[in-house]
């Protein structure tokens, strides 16, 4: 019985992970938010923001089977390329390394809070 928590628990938090992983781009992108920023940076707000981010980038990811070409055109996911731009302001689209893995964002619509 514990151990059946404990590894529900541990899938929970599997699923949170990979979820975390894959989606983390479009969610800082949907909610304008640079990819080099801590959590620990965002205000209450911002969080907030990023959350509600997350719940619809996931649901549309689950109703597109997850498939990033077949994304609404307004996610940052069909524009991951070299000539990729920005599908809010249009400018070129910048990446950046973080933990091992190239984000794209947007210079405009997700500026670095501190420079
Ligand atoms: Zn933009």
């Amino acid at each position: 019985m514990t151990a059946r928590l404990l590894l529900d628990g541990l899938l929970a938090l599997l699923l949170l992970w990979l979820a975390w992983r894959t989606l983390r781009e479009p969610d800082l992108f949907q909610a304008g938010v640079h990819p080099r920023t801590k959590i620990s940076e965002l205000d209450q707000e911002a969080i907030e923001t990023l959350f509600h981010a997350m719940k619809d980038v996931l649901r549309e990811a689950i109703e597109h089977q997850a498939q990033p070409e077949r994304l609404p055109d307004a996610f940052i996911v069909p524009h991951r390329h070299d000539e990729g731009r920005c599908p809010r302001c249009g400018a070129a689209l910048e990446t950046v390394r973080v933990s091992s893995r190239t984000s794209y964002f947007c210079p405009n619509c997700q500026p670095k809070e501190d420079g």
